[in-house]
């Protein structure tokens, strides 16, 4: 096993660890932003909020100056808060199953318990939208909690584009998808009384793209070897593309975020103490929330992880420059397009390209048992991955939300596993 210590000033023997950037502790303002705008939104009779999931075009709420609410970044707030496994054990008490999705059953348990925001609560919204972009499960679990709070709720219904789908089914999908957001939109309108700002919605889709375009700078960086930050860092401060793309106080701190990275990959420092990188990682999958540990922790055995799909994913390339209608055709094909509807044979391109642009050494794929349609298809990636880039995959069984599923002591053998696998095949 290659643990690694190094000499601390008075002697001792110190692990390695990631230095963080100089702006991450600035992640607070954008935090404190969102929660303090989501309060005033929720509090104020005249203000407008909604209940929105990952995948969903959050610059059309934008333009009706509706704030959107995020029930799974509430659910990551409660793991954080080690909230996530009694609220997931209340929903279970309430009938949910052992296997549903563990966002879904935190937001069950939060809303049913009423817990505070500061530990994961969200409050009630004034409508509720949601689509079936990346799961179905947002579908019926936001159907529920739109029936249990008594909110009107509309749903997109989207198609994928997967490899294979030609140009005239795509149209016709767009198509598909337009109509829908009219739907969309006489909707809002009849239950919040709000018309669309069709300037105000480009003039956030414009702002959402430069802020994507700076995470966009900073995974180039990460390309780097050594690697000047890792998933360590990327899996907190990717907060703003989630919840407030294309607002200020985010752009601001990301911009930062990705002047720390430059001048580190400028002067060839990578993210670990003494820059002694030895193990380049990708890890697949959403983090444990519960165990945020586990990234830093990597870096005693001399392993970054550079690349993660899930975190790269929150900045696909946004409308820029379109009048309404395209915007709205563009906006619908990025929704069909998104790494995590990417069928098998699409998804072992994706990834093998990842591993040579960021000169990967092992690959981790977290087998997510919330969350199948990142899980899908992983034993055959895994086999494609380790014959085409002759490097070792390993998969972990936990979940993103509850620490029932995760062992500290299984983890670390598996780890240090891995780590030696990792380091005869490099010899080899
Ligand atoms: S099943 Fe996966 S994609 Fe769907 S809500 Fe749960 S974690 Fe998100």
């Amino acid at each position: 096993m290659n643990r690694k210590k190094t000499e601390s000033p008075r002697g001792e023997e110190e692990p390695i660890k990631i230095k963080t950037v100089e702006h991450a502790k600035d992640l607070k303002w954008p935090m404190i932003w969102y929660f303090l705008m989501g309060k005033l939104y929720s509090a104020l009779p005249w203000k407008k909020t909604a209940w929105t999931c990952a995948g969903f075009p959050l610059e059309l709420l934008i333009g009706f100056d509706i704030f959107p609410l995020h029930p799974e970044n509430m659910a990551t707030v409660a793991a954080a808060q080690k909230q996530s496994q009694r609220l997931i054990e209340h929903a279970e008490s309430m009938g949910y199953s052992r296997d549903l999705c563990s966002y879904c059953k935190t937001n069950f348990g939060a809303v049913d318990t009423g817990i505070k925001m500061s530990l994961g609560g969200i409050a009630k919204p004034d409508i509720i939208t949601c689509t079936n972009t990346i799961c179905d499960t947002h579908w019926k679990w936001f159907q529920i909690q739109a029936e249990k709070l008594k909110v009107p709720i509309f749903v997109f219904d989207c198609p994928k584009i997967v490899s294979g789908t030609d140009e005239r089914t795509i149209e016709g999908y767009i198509n598909y998808m337009v109509e829908q957001f009219y739907d969309f939109f006489d909707f809002v309108k009849k239950h919040t009384g709000r018309e669309l700002n069709i300037e105000k919605m480009i003039r956030a889709s414009d702002e959402s793209e430069r802020m994507s375009v700076i995470w966009r700078d900073i995974y180039e960086y990460r390309k780097c070897v050594p690697s000047p930050y890792s998933s360590a860092e990327t899996s907190a401060s990717f907060f703003p593309l989630v919840v407030m793309p294309g607002v200020k106080q985010g752009i601001k701190f990301l911009k930062n975020i990705r002047d720390d990275v430059r001048r580190r990959a400028e002067r060839g420092e990578g993210t670990l103490t003494r820059g002694e990188e030895r193990y380049r990682l990708l890890f697949e999958g959403i983090p444990f929330w519960y165990r945020m540990r586990f990234m830093y922790e990597l870096a005693q055995y001399r392993a970054v992880v550079t690349y993660e799909p899930y975190t790269f994913s929150f900045a696909p390339p946004k409308p820029v420059g379109l009048g309404y209608a395209e915007s709205l055709r563009k906006v619908a094909r990025i929704m069909m397009d998104l790494p995590y509807s990417y069928n098998l044979e699409k998804r072992i391109r994706y990834f093998e390209q990842a591993v040579r642009d960021y000169h990967i050494d092992g690959v981790i794929l977290h087998e997510n048992l919330s969350c199948r349609p990142s899980s899908t298809g992983m034993i055959d990636l895994k086999s494609a991955i380790q014959e085409d880039c002759g490097i070792p995959v390993l998969i972990v069984q936990c979940d993103m939300n509850d620490p029932r599923a995760y062992s500290d002591a299984q983890m670390k053998t598996r780890i240090e596993s891995f780590i030696e696998v990792m380091e005869k095949n490099r010899k080899k």
